[in-house]
């Protein structure tokens, strides 16, 4: 649901079609009962709750530490004899919980991470079970509630996923039920009373974890379609971007997205930024007699016309930070950095010379028998203070060419004069 009303959309400008057809969020995708998800999902979510789940484990296990060594330090208050049957197993179980320390601290043994702490739960209830068999004391039942507290320990504290606390779960119960039937110290009514709290402890924890890991599942379904609209966003606006500054007929980057380039260029320059080039060279042409081309061979020819002679530049370029814009109609930009301004008069000359070698007839041109261009070039080494300014130079100069007969490249020099190259 959107929550729009039909009065609404319509006042915020969204269709009626957008309101019944809300997007899609993870809350729309119907969870099972038994939690399951498509495997691809299943396997991207078992990432996810490893990861989530790890952040908290090393906190938790420096807590078991702790009581591992209270427990100790209470068995040795209840007897040394008692204390001497204990200390072997709680230490092995303080080894296994240092063992998993180290696996948190090491991201790339995390996926050994869950399997270490289902040892360790197993190591807690296995030991409580062999002490309350093994021990000679009236409270050595006591020992069979390490059990319930392996459960509590797995759901609770380290969120293993929801299906294997289960298993596990029965599998200890089970150690737990068959060390009681062969404990000869406790009594029927004390193993009434340890089944029961175990149960009851046990059934509690389970059914809190899959109330979590329902939530955590659906929180994770949720960021999954929100990704995934971010991505189709991302694409769109790219798609969108490159449309809104690329010229449909050329190929070449339109006005806008020139402007956009060469201001970005200019700020990276005066930033004294460490991508900056070291100087921008502006090359601005124009074909000679193009009005005349149109007329005498029609627009369509001259939209051909165009292309072909677009085609050079857009040839020649090489370097990512250059580039070749459609400025207006028959005039184009070519944006050079890190060449020398002698490197941009070559390449200004070498390009005015494949236009004319093209050989593409042109019997309006009162300059030549062939399409010829005219070309002004500028640099941000002459001063000039923005992108605007350094346009403005290379039309100077190219106005300049014109005048002096066309089929020329001329150049706006450091000393602001323009002089001509052919
Ligand atoms: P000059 O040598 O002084 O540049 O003379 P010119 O005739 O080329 O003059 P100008 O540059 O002002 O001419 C621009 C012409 O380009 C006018 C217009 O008909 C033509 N033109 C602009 N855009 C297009 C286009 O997309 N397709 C075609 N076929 N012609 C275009
Ligand atoms: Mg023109
Ligand atoms: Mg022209």
């Amino acid at each position: 649901m959107t929550g729009l009303s039909k009065e609404q959309g319509a006042s915020t400008g969204v269709t009626a079609n957008q309101i019944h057809n809300p997007l899609p969020s993870g809350n729309d995708i119907r969870l099972p009962w038994h939690l399951r998800l498509p495997v691809s999902l299943e396997q991207d979510f078992r990432f996810y709750s490893r990861n989530s789940a790890a952040g908290a484990a090393s906190s938790a296990l420096l807590l078991i530490a702790l009581l591992l060594v209270c427990a100790m330090l209470v068995e040795s208050l209840v007897g040394s004899d008692v204390l001497l049957q204990t200390w072997r197993p709680r230490l092995f179980t303080l080894m296994v919980t240092g063992g998993c320390l180290m696996l948190c601290q090491q991201p790339r043994w995390r996926e050994w991470l869950q399997p270490a702490l289902l040892v360790l739960s197993f190591t807690l209830s296995l030991s409580g079970v062999y002490l309350g068999m093994a021990i000679d004391h009236p409270l050595s039942y006591v020992f069979f509630l390490q059990t319930p507290l392996a459960v509590v320990m797995l759901s609770t504290l380290f969120r293993l996923p929801f299906h294997s606390t289960v298993v596990s779960a029965l599998l200890m119960t089970g150690a737990m039920l068959a060390g009681l039937y062969f404990s000869k110290e406790s009594t029927p009514f004390e193993h009434a009373t340890l089944i029961m709290l175990s149960m009851a402890f046990i059934s509690m924890s389970l059914f809190g974890q899959y109330v979590y890991e329902r939530l955590l599942r659906k929180h994770f379904l949720s960021e999954h379609v929100l990704y995934q609209h971010r991505d189709e966003l991302h694409s769109a606006n790219q798609v969108l971007e490159s449309q809104a500054t690329v010229d449909g007929m050329t190929g070449c980057i339109n006005r806008r997205g020139m402007e956009a380039r060469l201001n970005h260029l200019y700020h990276l320059l005066k930033q004294q930024n460490p991508d900056a080039p070291e100087r921008v060279c502006l090359l601005l042409f124009d074909i000679d007699f193009f009005k005349q081309y149109n007329d005498t061979y029609g627009h369509p020819a001259g939209d051909e016309c165009l292309k072909k002679v677009s085609a050079v530049p857009l040839a020649m370029v090489q370097a990512e930070k250059d580039f070749v814009a459609r400025y207006g109609g028959e005039e184009f930009v070519i944006v050079l950095t890190d060449s020398s301004f002698n490197d941009a008069l070559v390449f200004a000359e070498r390009m005015r010379n494949r236009v004319e070698q093209l050989g593409l007839p042109h019997s309006g041109s009162r300059v030549n028998q062939v399409v010829t261009i005219s070309i002004g070039v500028s640099s941000s080494d002459g001063g000039a203070e923005n992108g605007g300014a350094l346009l403005k130079q290379a039309d100077e100069a190219l106005y300049q060419a014109k005048g002096a007969g066309r089929n020329r490249v001329a150049m706006m020099n450091h000393q602001g004069a323009v002089e001509m190259l052919t």
